[in-house]
């Protein structure tokens, strides 16, 4: 596998200095779940075919944040990631340029898909759970597939991902019951659990700060059971880490909301219809799209990347007088 890295490779920093290196790809904004905290029943008008990126020019702008950026991580999510056709060739066509690939998904999909994802390249996944009980899993995703999901993590054990993380969203009075179930589930899986703070992204603008269930009661809750302390060194990384005294594992806790970690912020992200945002909650966007279907040099894209993280603000202000909510939600833009 070659590093497509440039020698020559200048670092990508915005006006608060912050130097990025980590490129989310929203690889479709389909999903084959409807996750309450996320969309609607009926789901959401989903982008047209045609104005979906190929794989081809998702993979044009991911050369070129590596050759002339000199980003070293990639992340493909969505939507659903896994419901797009051949995403095993996006992976190998990713894994090519040297990078960090890792995948966030519902994990439906994965006893189909592991090995075929490992072999393009694939090594770390992070799969989304968020409930362990058949009849509460049902009712936050609208889908009866509690069974399919714990078969797609045993899958990607088995085939060999490494790691293999869990990502629960933790919410006030829907399952922070489970919080020392899935504490439990990890320790027994050797997987890493990572709890999310639910943020104000879900399409229907239903979000209250009242829902969110904070890092400091995760840890509370876990503590009380399985004695843990702080792993220091978080860098770049979203979730804060806490390993287990016991010597089994550690879990993570990602406090979008109570802690924000926009300081120490690397991240770009690409939507499936082709728009840069320099953060998840930004309120504007490059058509980096209208470029590249208008035969823009690569000079061209990089100068309109430089330019548009230049602008990138400060941090995202959720819970502040000054929050306002990105007209598009989680699904949309890639998670
Ligand atoms: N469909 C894939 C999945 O669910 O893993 C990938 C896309 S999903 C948008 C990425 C992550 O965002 C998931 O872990 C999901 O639980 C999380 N997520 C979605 N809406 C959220 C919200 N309002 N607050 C916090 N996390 C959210
Ligand atoms: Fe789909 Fe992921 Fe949103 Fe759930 S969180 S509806 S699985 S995109």
């Amino acid at each position: 596998m070659a590093d497509a890295r440039r020698s020559d490779a200048a670092p990508l920093v915005d006006g608060f200095g912050r130097v990025h290196r980590d490129l989310r790809i929203s690889v479709t904004d389909r999903c084959n779940f409807r996750c309450t905290y996320c969309m609607p029943a009926e789901g959401l008008e989903w982008t047209p075919r045609d104005e979906l990126l190929t794989y081809e020019e998702l993979t044009r702008v991911a050369r070129l944040c590596v050759e002339r950026f000199g980003f070293d991580g990639i992340r493909l999510t969505g939507g659903e990631p896994t419901v797009r056709a051949g995403l095993e060739i996006l992976v190998a066509q990713l894994a090519d340029l040297g990078v960090d690939l890792a995948l966030t998904t519902n994990g439906t999909r994965l006893t189909e898909l592991a090995p075929a994802l490992v072999a393009a390249g694939l090594r770390r996944i992070n799969i989304s759970l968020d409930s362990l009980r058949a009849d509460r899993f049902a009712e936050i995703t609208r889908r009866d597939e509690l069974d399919a999901v714990l078969s797609g993590i045993d899958a990607a054990l088995a085939a060999g991902l490494d790691p293999v993380k869990v990502n629960c969203v933790a919410m006030r009075g829907v399952n922070d019951d489970e919080i020392v179930d899935f504490a439990d589930f990890g320790r027994e899986r050797g997987v890493t659990v990572r709890f999310i703070e639910f943020m104000p992204l879900d399409a229907q603008g239903e979000w209250d700060r009242g829902q969110v269930l904070t890092k400091a009661e995760i840890v509370d809750a876990i503590a009380a059971v399985h004695p843990v302390e702080p792993v220091p060194g978080r860098g770049t990384e979203p979730a804060a880490r806490f390993r287990y005294l016991d010597g089994r594992g550690e879990f993570g806790v990602i406090p979008s909301v109570t802690e924000a970690f926009c300081e120490s912020c690397d991240r770009v992200r690409l939507t499936a219809d082709g728009m840069l945002r320099h953060c998840l909650f930004a309120t504007r966007e490059l058509d980096l799209r209208a470029l590249l279907r208008g035969d823009a040099s690569d000079d061209e894209i990089a100068a309109a990347i430089t330019a548009e993280v230049g602008a990138k603000w400060a941090g995202h202000q959720i819970g502040q007088v000054h929050f306002i909510r990105p007209a598009r939600s989680m699904s949309q833009i890639g998670g």
